[in-house]
């Protein structure tokens, strides 16, 4: 039971056990072991997704009592923000600092009219693509579903999305000061295979998905996968959200060397699960990322044969112009040959666009995440010379 404690109440416990990241069905049953009804869990659903609060003492419908028991007893954590850079161009990018010190980044890009937030799943990566920075270092682990939702709850507090108590406004709709979008649509393009990660990865989607809470609809977030062939299919049956599908090459050959998990899971199986992706349709097309390297999977043949291979499937192309980093093995295409590559795609009937660079003066575009701060903490220890 809960004892009246003279000094004033903190916040939230923070060695408690976290609140934030429980899916609907495990704040209800925390809140039955807790001893709470369970419209409380509905309650406090509402107040930690919907509204945003950290602070038990700010939740003003449930009784002062009660709020003070939860504060005794749970956190409402949010990673620490290690390091927050603005682009030029307005993307941000914020490195995340978590309770065991591993650390991912966020990226936040704004548009006109969207809002994207590009969301890690893992600490590092496993598969070693040869053109991506954050490929070239390890795995250090999977993030846990509360950490994957509380990248998209960070944004949201650094934008100063969350509604007021006077709003009635919905969250991801794009009314913030000046018309200004804040998160309208979520990635999972971040840093890690999000299908090495399946499980926690789909807790935190249905987090985000819920309309009473992030309300992130399923049309507007979109998880893109080097290609676990056996995982696809779930995507579309379990979350339904949309697939993305990082292609990179049109031969085995290729493919094998610049995405290594092709080895294990090859083009022609890896076009099949798409070819049988639940709930795609021509409303509703897989995108296929394509990184443009100068010289090495760039040539008018390579666009023929893509248009070949993506015969049947409802599909979009992005070409990636690709993002340096130092040190990379590789150049980005000439403007010439992306603006050639997309032609024949585009002539073939599917939507090219040629993805615009973001944040790239902040290493947040594509490939280049982690980079800086792996380097930064490497580097810590030895005093920093004189410039
Ligand atoms: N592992 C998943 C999620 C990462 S998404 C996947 O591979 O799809 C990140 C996207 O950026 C992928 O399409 C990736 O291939 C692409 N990318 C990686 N390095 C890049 C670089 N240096 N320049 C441009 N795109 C890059």
């Amino acid at each position: 039971m809960f004892s009246p404690n003279a000094s004033p109440a903190p916040p939230c416990n923070p060695v408690g056990p976290d609140l934030v990241g429980m899916g609907r069905a495990a704040l209800a049953e925390e809140m039955a072991a807790f001893g709470a009804e369970p419209f409380r869990a509905r309650q406090l659903w509402h107040w930690i997704y919907h509204r945003g609060v950290t602070d038990f003492a700010a939740m003003t419908n449930l009784a002062k009592g009660f709020r003070e028991r939860l504060a005794a007893r749970y956190e409402l954590r949010r990673p620490e923000i290690a390091t927050a850079l603005a682009s030029a161009d307005g993307t941000r990018k914020w490195l995340l600092r978590f309770k065991d010190g591993q650390e991912v980044e966020t990226v936040h890009i704004p548009e006109s009219d969207r809002g994207t937030l590009c969301v890690s799943s893992q600490v590092g990566c496993t598969l070693n693509c040869t053109f991506c920075h954050t490929g070239t270092q390890h795995l250090v682990r999977n993030l846990g579903a509360a950490e994957i939702v509380a990248q998209v709850m960070v944004a949201r507090d650094a934008l100063g999305e969350w509604p007021s108590p006077a709003e009635g406004r919905t969250p991801g709709t794009p009314a913030l000061a000046g018309g200004r979008p804040g998160v309208t649509n979520i990635v999972l393009m971040g840093m890690g295979e999000p299908l090495y990660n399946y499980d926690n990865v789909a807790a935190a989607l249905k987090i985000m998905m819920d309309p009473e809470g992030l309300a992130v609809s399923r049309r507007k977030i979109t998880l893109s996968t080097a290609g676990v062939v056996p995982m696809i299919a779930r995507i579309g049956a379990e979350l339904g959200v949309n697939l993305a599908v990082s292609l990179h090459a049109v031969s085995d050959e290729l493919r094998d060397q610049i995405v290594p998990l092709n080895r294990k899971y090859p083009i022609a199986e890896l076009l099949q699960a798409c070819r049988h992706y639940p709930g795609s349709s021509n409303a509703r097309r897989i995108t296929f990322e394509y990184v443009m390297l100068k010289g090495i999977n760039d040539s008018p043949a390579e666009a023929r044969e893509l248009v070949r291979l993506l015969k049947g499937i409802p599909a979009k192309v992005n070409l990636i112009p690709f993002n340096p980093w130092p040190g990379a093995p590789y150049e980005c295409s000439t403007d010439a040959a992306i603006a050639a590559f997309s032609d024949i795609v585009f002539d073939a009937g599917y939507s090219a666009p040629v993805r615009t660079p973001r944040g790239r003066d902040i290493l947040a575009a594509c490939g280049q995440l982690k980079s800086e701060s792996v380097r930064a903490r490497r580097t810590a220890p030895a005093p920093a010379p004189a410039a």
